[in-house]
């Protein structure tokens, strides 16, 4: 079967988030590290006109000795302030027990890369999503074919949840000059092959802040639906991926870095 014909997802709208001639921008902190710095990244993102905040209680890092997130105590920061700032929440989800926790506090529950092939995870997310507004973003692994997430996607879709965002985040290459190669071409041929939305990830595929804008316009560019970008009120500070962190002036600048482009393939920033 090709995978044109394996995949019969016909969404176009995820609980609201992704919409037709939008762009969608979340973005927030790698990490929720307390309550005062959660807050004044959030802060930010609502100055900058943005309705969603990203922010990770439960942390996938590739060493055990790093910080691992704050849990459910960075889950119960996210949902308070999101909800004072009447931001929408997208947070990272690990294991399946903790699924029900997580719906609590966000609307978006995030797959992240390293879970991507984590069938039972796919399959727990898709189910109890099912009938409700909860939404999944699901990033592409690193080593993951376009075929291989988008059959990912269909764990979640299969099991009943069908608000399913997929997002490109780089592929790891021989190139060291980035942290990962961004795959605008992954992009573009998810879109041909599937009617799920797809957004990108330039912070993570590029690793470097200055690299994070460039990147963003060229997504809008390549027909992406939205961005996902790490931003920090004090970016040297952050405890995670403090290299890619957009300090609050470019995350402002950003919106008007990216409208000229967006009207150019039809789309507003939101
Ligand atoms: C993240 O978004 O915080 C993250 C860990 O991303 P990825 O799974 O793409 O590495
Ligand atoms: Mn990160």
């Amino acid at each position: 079967m090709s995978i044109s014909e394996s995949i019969k997802i016909n969404v176009s709208t995820t609980n609201g988030m992704i919409r037709p001639n939008s762009f969608r921008v979340i973005a927030g902190p790698c990490t929720v590290e307390s309550y005062d710095q959660f807050v004044a990244s959030a802060r930010a993102v609502k100055e900058a006109g943005y309705e969603y905040v990203r922010g990770g209680a439960f942390k996938p890092r590739t060493s055990p000795y790093s910080f691992q997130g704050l849990g459910e105590e960075g889950l119960k920061i996210l949902s308070e302030v999101s909800g004072e700032l009447g931001l929408k929440a997208v947070t990272e989800v690990l294991d399946p027990g903790d699924i029900e926790l997580v719906m609590e506090h966000a609307q978006i529950l995030q797959i992240g890369a390293r879970n991507m092939a984590n069938f039972a995870l796919l399959k727990s997310v898709g189910a109890a999503i099912a009938g409700t507004d909860h939404g999944v973003l699901l990033k592409r692994g690193f080593s993951a074919t376009v075929e291989e997430w988008l059959l990912a996607a269909e764990y979640i879709t299969s099991a009943g949840g069908d608000n399913v965002v997929l997002c490109e985040r780089g592929i790891r290459t021989f190139e060291t000059s980035t942290r990962f190669t961004l795959d605008l071409s992954a992009v573009i041929v998810a879109k041909r092959l599937t009617d799920l939305p797809v957004i990108v990830d330039p912070s993570h595929a590029a690793g470097r802040r200055d690299l994070v804008i460039p990147l963003s316009k060229a997504s809008v560019a390549a027909e992406a639906d939205g961005l996902i970008v790490e931003s920090h009120h004090e970016p040297q500070e952050a405890l995670c991926d403090a290299e890619q962190a957009l300090p609050v002036e470019a995350l402002l600048g950003l919106r008007q870095a990216l409208q000229p482009f967006a009207s150019a393939m039809g789309r507003e920033v939101v």
